[in-house]
């Protein structure tokens, strides 16, 4: 994309209200604007970022066996009267009549939705295990609406619902998609570790959150170092294997994490001191095993091997996609700004032309350019070094390319990684190959 061109609207001064780093960051890099309380509206390079954290997520989700479906935004409000929870949720939803003063609401979550679904077209345990995931705008009509996108009333989640025959193989649902979230975080470039949860409004038996660790998290989080060791990507874990689930059980048994509300100060007291890591974190996901649930209170049957009708077994599991573009560059920024992770950056690389005009420049930015426009910002406006350099550093590209009078004659780049700061000059095809563009 050539800047000149783009729609990339980024701010000199932010609202008064932008507390926080990311929510700063991103208004002032043009990701969003916020257009009622709690309620954005996705700018070119923001959607960018979501769309790349949602493909990463659908690629993990995907690799465990779980299946992509689409529900809507809008649900009857007689779906959650079968459930109880439509009294039980509170003001945190958003009920709406539509023309015919039917009961209808801005869906905060799916349980009853995908319940109802599951009853109507799965017949026999035979068709069990089911697991199916949808990314889809949910509504909570928060009390405090804050910290830009990471506490949203509208914002946009992954939530995914296992289907099993027993406590047995829901468990191993469980924990497959544990795995699968340990790596979709690992691919984010951010460090998340489970922590064990209350079960909470939903209800439930087993239930972990994971907390992205940032100074200006919500939660207060204790862990141990080992989490920070373990690299799930490399970790040869399979999630079709049950005897590398129990090792991933017992991982997660034996290496302590917890929140503020469950801290346990005996547990705490048995870890070497210099193993013990006390910090806050920003919950991004949240897995729950709660069993017939709503199975039961909504009266869906399969039929068993015998014939004997039985209520599956459900577990539901959530990670706030929108959130994590704010969790991430809490994550992951300095005082010049966003500092992407490869694998979510709107672009791989800024492309600072520092001489518009000048014949070599011009012609060794087109070059370079023509490579993959799709995956370069290229500066091509009529500024000085410095603004082009600011707008870079703010907007975080991983690469920044920069092309001067002096490089051009020799067809030198000069590489700045984002992240570390380093520089490198180096011919063409060295630094086209290290972007990642060939
Ligand atoms: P929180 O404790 O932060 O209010 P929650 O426990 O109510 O969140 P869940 O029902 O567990 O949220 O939803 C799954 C995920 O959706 C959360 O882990 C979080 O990442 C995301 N999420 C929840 N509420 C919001 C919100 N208001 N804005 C953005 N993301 C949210
Ligand atoms: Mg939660």
């Amino acid at each position: 994309m050539r800047l000149t061109k783009a729609y990339q609207p980024t701010l000199k001064e932010v609202p008064a209200e932008a507390q926080i780093a990311s929510h700063r960051l991103m208004l002032r890099a043009g990701l969003v604007r916020q257009t009622s309380a709690g309620i954005y509206a996705w700018l070119p390079a923001g959607l960018r970022v979501l769309r790349n954290i949602a493909q990463i997520v659908r690629e993990e989700q995907d690799a465990i066996g779980a299946e992509e479906i689409l529900m809507p935004t809008l649900q009857s409000a007689d779906l959650w009267k079968r459930s109880g929870r439509y009294d039980a949720y509170g003001p945190e939803m958003l009920r709406i009549q539509d023309r015919h003063k039917r009961e209808m609401l801005y869906g905060p979550t799916n349980e009853e939705m995908i319940t109802d679904i599951f009853g109507a077209t799965v017949k026999s345990y035979k068709e069990l295990p089911k697991m199916l995931y949808h990314i889809q705008w949910k509504f909570r009509d928060e009390i405090r609406p804050r910290f830009g996108v990471m506490r949203g009333r509208e914002f946009y989640m992954k939530d995914g619902y296992s289907f099993d025959v027993s406590y047995e193989e829901a468990e191993k649902s469980y924990y497959r998609v544990m795995l699968s979230y340990l790596r979709i975080f690992r691919r984010l470039g951010v460090q998340a570790v489970p922590m064990a949860a209350d079960t909470g409004p939903i209800g439930g038996e087993l239930s972990h959150e994971f907390l992205v660790l940032a100074p200006t998290g919500e939660s207060g989080v204790f862990y141990d170092s080992d989490w920070e060791a373990m690299d799930w990507q490399d970790m040869s874990l399979d999630p079709g294997k049950d005897e590398d689930l129990e090792t991933l059980k017992s991982l997660v048994a034996k290496t302590y994490s917890a929140t503020d509300e469950k801290h346990d100060d005996g547990a705490w007291q048995l870890i070497p001191a210099e193993k013990r890591r006390e910090g806050r974190g920003i919950e991004v996901g949240h897995i729950f095993y709660f069993g017939t649930k709503y199975t039961e209170s909504m009266g869906v049957e399969v039929s068993g091997p015998d014939g004997t009708p039985f209520y599956p077994h459900m577990g539901s599991y959530g990670i706030g996609v929108s959130r994590l573009v704010g969790a991430i560059i809490e994550a992951s920024h300095d005082d010049a700004g966003i500092i992407w992770p490869k694998e979510v950056a709107p672009y791989k690389a800024a492309l600072l032309n520092l001489r518009p005009g000048d014949e070599a420049c011009d012609q060794l930015c087109e070059e370079i350019y023509a490579l993959d426009p799709e995956a370069i910002l290229y500066d091509d406006r009529a500024e000085r070094a410095g603004v082009k350099f600011n707008d870079a550093d703010l907007m975080g590209h991983p690469w920044q390319a920069i092309i001067g009078p002096r490089g051009a004659k020799t067809r030198t780049i000069e590489l700045k990684d984002r992240a570390t700061g380093e520089r490198f000059e180096l011919p063409f095809d060295e630094a086209v190959s290290k972007i990642g563009l060939r």
